[in-house]
């Protein structure tokens, strides 16, 4: 099923892309709740990490190096960050294409409820 994020891969609506290859879109988060928010999607679509197989698993490997390639580009990387991915309902999940939360520039706390 396709999502706001399949339009933002399309350029079908605008977004604050951050970085971009082959397999993955960094962009700003729209109601960013960091300083720094930005979320990290493949361009595969896959709705859930419960929807993750073993053809994909790679996928999310490369998110978090990209992750860390983007922090690395960042003053925070040495300070701290936040990866985060959400799963379904409880788990907060809004948009049904999975995506990393990268948030920082700010002291965190935990649990994060
Ligand atoms: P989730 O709640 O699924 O873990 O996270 C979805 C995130 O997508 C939210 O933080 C929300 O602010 C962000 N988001 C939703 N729609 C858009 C949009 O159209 N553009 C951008 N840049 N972010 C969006």
């Amino acid at each position: 099923m396709s999502t706001i994020f399949d339009k933002i891969i399309s350029r079908e609506i605008p977004a604050e892309i951050v970085y971009e290859d082959d397999l993955s879109l960094a962009f700003k988060d729209i109601n960013p709740q960091a300083p720094v928010h930005l979320l990290i999607i493949p361009k595969q679509h896959i709705a859930t990490i419960n929807d993750i197989t073993e053809d994909n698993r790679e996928i999310v490997g490369h998110l978090y190096w990209v992750a860390a390639k983007i922090a690395a580009q960042y003053d925070f990387a040495k300070d701290g960050y936040r990866v985060v991915m959400n799963c379904n309902e409880d788990g907060g999940q809004s948009v049904y294409h999975i995506h990393l939360h990268l948030l920082a520039g700010i002291t965190m706390g935990w649990p994060p409820f």
